[in-house]
């Protein structure tokens, strides 16, 4: 019998953890399957890029993943029973269920609405790409004139607003946020993404919280309406609810609990990383939905599943947070350096050389996770007897 691993997701934890494990793990004793509800490796970060009008290159998983033995099954994984060991997923062909000796967790995140009427019925997104492309087509539609409202102030939304107003310049493009825009800033930084706003023409309404969504209008707390043909909801990510529904342990907001090695700590046989984890970072605090972390509990999961299954040590994987690098359109953005308390230090490097820098990251992360093995296939070690992976819980 081989050991059954399934992969659930293939975005940038799940995609490049597969590709690590099929590096290590000798083909005759583990079959991996990744389970991915788009048959495409989707650049998450470039979707508001997508949404302006710009084309991502295809990166089919059937070719990502070409030549590593890993099984690829595009469907939508509607369910987990963890205490069967068996995933429930549905495709154009129906309803099935997979089982699994081991599960990696990795289904990322989606648009949180924070339960305001109306987002879910009017309001855009750019959280994943079918979103993104319903965002593009309704903006190719908008004449001159047209206006759209961002809603949200922080990385996502800043992006969306500049990257939309760079390419449409035809259209009145505007921001609604709670609180500051881009308040968690450096001095530094914060003065040039208000330089940018303004040289792209996007009004900006801070303090402001939009508590309704309809068909051509939003309307905040104090009543103010803004007229929108698009209200983009840029407000946050929350993660699917596919974990909180199962037997697995989640923190209140639905990700799951793990411990510093990625381990479920109801389930040990199930791992999980990016966006779905939740895990405090080297710095104590919990690590932020990111590529980054994606990287890091990616990796964290993976050394561990590798470790807990052939008898090997497992390595601690940093799990940093460093920064974040914001783009401003397609020629400026912000590169913000934190301390070690997360806090955004005075300095950053903003405009064209961030703009590179920013670019090149995400150049990066797609050539990494699009070529999972690196062309290298180990395939070395075996799995190991039960006595000989008598692993503990280790704490975060
Ligand atoms: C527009 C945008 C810009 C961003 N910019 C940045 C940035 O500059 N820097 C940064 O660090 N982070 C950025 N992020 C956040 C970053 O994209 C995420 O933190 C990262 O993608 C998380 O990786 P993940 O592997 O956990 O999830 P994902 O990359 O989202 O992968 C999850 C995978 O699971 C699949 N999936 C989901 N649900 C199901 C299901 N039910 N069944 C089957 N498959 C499913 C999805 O199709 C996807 O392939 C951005 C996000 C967005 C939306």
């Amino acid at each position: 019998m081989t050991h059954r691993i399934v992969v659930l997701g293939a975005g940038y934890a799940g995609a490049y953890s597969a590709g690590y494990l099929a590096r290590q793990l000798h083909a005759d004793d583990f079959e991996i399957t990744v389970v991915n509800a788009e048959p495409d490796f989707v650049e998450r970060l470039r979707l508001h890029q997508l949404a302006a009008g710009h084309d991502l290159p295809h990166r089919p998983l059937a070719e990502v993943f070409a030549g590593t033995g890993i099984r690829v099954r595009v469907a939508r994984v509607t369910g987990i029973d963890v205490d069967r060991r068996a995933v429930t997923v549905a495709d154009g062909d129906g309803v099935d269920r997979l089982e699994y000796d081991t599960l990696l967790y990795t289904l990322g995140s989606t648009v949180a609405d924070h339960g305001v009427p109306g987002v879910a019925e009017h309001a855009f997104h750019v959280a994943a790409r079918p979103a993104a492309l319903a965002l593009r087509a309704r903006l190719d539609e908008l004449g001159e004139g047209g206006q759209v409202l961002v809603v949200g102030g922080n990385l996502t939304a800043i992006e969306s607003a500049t990257e939309i107003a760079e390419a449409h310049p035809e259209l009145r493009v505007s921001l609604a946020t709670r609180g500051e825009l881009g308040g968690w800033l450096g001095p530094k930084a914060r003065a040039h993404l208000l330089r940018a706003f303004d040289r792209f023409g996007i009004t900006n309404h801070e303090h402001t919280a939009i508590e309704r969504v309809e068909a051509a209008r939003a309307v905040a707390a104090d009543g103010t309406v803004f007229a929108s043909d698009a209200t983009v909801w840029t407000a946050g990510f929350a993660v699917h609810p596919i974990a909180a529904a199962s037997d697995l342990a989640t923190e209140p907001n639905g990700r799951i609990t793990v411990d510093r090695q990625m381990r479920s700590i109801s389930h040990p046989n199930v791992y999980a990383a990016g966006d779905s984890v939740f895990i405090l970072g080297d710095n104590g605090r919990p690590l932020p939905m990111s590529c980054a972390s994606a990287g890091y509990t990616g990796t964290q999961a993976a050394s561990a599943i590798v470790g807990d299954l052939t008898g090997r040590e497992v390595k601690a994987t940093a799990l940093s947070y460093v920064g974040n690098h914001i783009s401003l359109g397609r020629r400026d953005g912000i590169f913000q350096l934190v301390d070690k308390d997360a806090n955004a230090k005075p300095g950053a490097l903003c405009g064209r050389p961030a703009a590179l820098v920013k670019a090149a990251i995400v150049a990066v992360s797609a050539w990494a996770t699009s070529r999972p093995t690196f062309g290298k296939l180990n395939h070395d070690y075996r799995l190991a007897t039960a006595g000989e992976h008598a692993w503990q819980p280790v704490a975060p």
